[in-house]
């Protein structure tokens, strides 16, 4: 072979393999490789090891003989019988990882990073700019100007650039559902069988362990599949998509999501396809302009936002921990035995994931990263339980997902304050309390809300750090108003890391 470019596992639509203008040359032949050890290396949920492989195996069967397949146990043993010691291209990885194993192959040359809006020369650029803070309202502004999205004679579309206010409604009331149309899911085929025999052989070899059900596949494996799922949500779910994007309901765990997390980190769905279609529906009246920014907030601003900030904030970011927290996680949560968890909203969404590997945004800030964060769990071991657990989990999203903005461990490097509540506002933004065995308006005795409880706990442990914060110092001061704090510390002291 003479030359070749290597495609990894999250780089698997077509602007990944157009050849030329600064994209891989000509004459290069594909390269896919699917490594073991990958898998052997960490308990993954078994439903995200089926959607890679089957997404990898599916790409590599549209692209036919441009591409060499190669089964290995190490990307290096892969890439040297795939293609010898040619010279191989590959574009930007999106782990530290992978991007160190690139850079230690003499052979191969890295292309920059696709896949994003904003290159890495544009966010460096915008962040010397913003020395005393990188927030994400001044980075999703600087998106959107410069890339002209929803933008109207220089100005936001609508007079506004955040339609957040609008977008923070609780569910309606008595629903049990939003009864917005039904998400876009695949069918299964014989790629999916082929993968799923796979993995039940690798188990019973004891070759690797997975946790987690691996249903029928509920997210997309290929292009046609991701535009599919777009068209579903862009056509008769985004109009839905802002009002309730903060709400839960325990028999409506999507709402109007767009499920498209996944596609996108496979690189099957490109971002600027994205806002762009989202963007024509509101101009062609068919989305309300609280949906159709709130949806765009999220991709062009949170998606770039926490790539870059994963390159941005180096290595050490990882190692973050200024609030102290080393407990380790305990055997319940790590096996997702939501059917342990009586607090309702613990084991519904425990057991969305379980089922799922997916819950929305607020399951994962508000119900797991609340849980973890009032019971000091360490930061780093949480990353990795997250990045296992989700279909659409990867180092770079994940670490400033989980280190900075759900567990503060940056000391407030992504957020102004730590995101965490008592049972109140779980009440308020869903219908999970309801029937639950614990209140949320108790902090003490038999029927407290472990949430409260947790709340008062976790300021009462960090009150010397969180009572110098402008947004956290109010709240402190509301311990010494509570007469049962010493049996409500006992009580979770007493709770241990036993499933609430
Ligand atoms: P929608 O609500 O429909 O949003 C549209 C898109 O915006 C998503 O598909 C996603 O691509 C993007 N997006 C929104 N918020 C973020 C964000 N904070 N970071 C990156 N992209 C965002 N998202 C992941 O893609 N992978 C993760 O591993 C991941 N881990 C998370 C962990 C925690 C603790 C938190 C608080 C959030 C995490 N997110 C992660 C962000 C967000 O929860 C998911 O992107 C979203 O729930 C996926 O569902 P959806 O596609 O229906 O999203």
């Amino acid at each position: 072979m003479t030359r070749a470019h290597w495609l990894f596992g999250d780089q698997l639509g077509p602007a990944f393999t157009a050849p030329g203008s600064g994209g891989i040359p000509r004459d290069a032949r594909l390269v896919m490789i699917e490594s073991q050890a990958v898998f052997r290396r960490r308990r993954y949920h078994r439903a995200k090891a089926h959607l890679v492989l089957s997404a990898m195996r599916h790409r590599a069967a549209e692209l036919g003989d441009r591409v060499v397949y190669v089964k290995a146990d190490t990307y290096r043993e892969g890439l040297r019988r795939a293609v010898g010691g040619a010279p191989v291209t590959v574009y930007h990885p999106t782990s530290r990882a992978a991007a160190a194993l690139v850079a230690s192959l003499p052979q191969v040359t890295v292309l920059p990073a696709r896949g994003f809006l904003v290159g890495r020369e544009e966010f460096a650029a915008w962040a010397a700019g913003h020395s005393g803070g990188l927030r994400l309202e001044n980075f999703y502004r600087h998106v959107r100007r410069e890339h002209d999205l929803l933008m109207e004679g220089g100005e936001p579309a609508g007079g506004r650039w955040n339609l957040d206010h609008d977008n923070r409604e609780p569910p309606p009331r008595a629903a049990r559902t939003l009864g917005s149309p039904a998400p876009y899911r695949p069918r299964e085929d014989d790629i999916d069988v082929g993968v799923r025999e796979d993995l039940d052989r690798w188990e019973r070899d004891g070759d690797v362990s997975f946790v987690g059900r691996d249903g029928p596949r509920l997210f997309p494996a290929d292009r046609r599949e991701a535009l599919a799922a777009l068209r579903r949500f862009v056509d008769h779910r985004l109009a839905g998509f802002g009002a309730h994007e903060d709400a839960m309901l325990a028999a409506d765990p999507v709402l109007s999501h767009s499920l498209l997390s996944s596609s996108l980190n496979l690189g099957l769905l490109d971002p600027a396809e994205c806002v762009e279609r989202a963007e024509a529906a509101w101009r062609a009246g068919a989305a309300p302009l609280n949906s159709v920014e709130g949806f765009v907030r999220q991709i062009a601003g949170w998606r770039e936002y926490v790539w870059h900030l994963y390159w941005h904030f180096g290595e050490e970011y990882r190692a973050s921990n200024v609030l102290g927290h080393t407990a380790a996680l305990p055997a319940w949560w790590l096996s997702l035995d939501a059917d342990a968890v009586s607090a309702r909203c613990l084991s519904t969404v425990l057991r969305q994931v379980r089922d799922t590997g997916w819950t929305h945004h607020i399951p994962r800030l508000m119900v797991l990263g609340g849980y973890a964060l009032q019971r000091g769990w360490d930061p780093a071991a949480l990353t990795d339980w997250f990045h296992r657990s989700f279909v659409d989990g990867y180092d770079w999203v994940m670490l400033p997902n989980v280190v900075g903005m759900s567990q503060y461990a940056d000391g407030g490097r992504m957020t102004t304050k730590p995101y965490t509540s008592g049972g109140a506002y779980i009440d308020r933004m869903s219908d999970l309390c309801g029937p639950c065995r614990y209140r949320p308006g108790s902090r003490s005795g038999a029927d407290a809300c472990p949430y409260t409880a947790g709340y008062w706990a976790f300021l009462h442990r960090h009150r010397a750090l969180l009572e110098r914060g402008a947004r956290t110092a109010g709240p402190v001061r509301g311990l010494d108003r509570l007469g049962d704090l010493p049996e409500l510390l006992r009580q979770e002291r007493d709770r241990g890391d036993s499933a609430p």
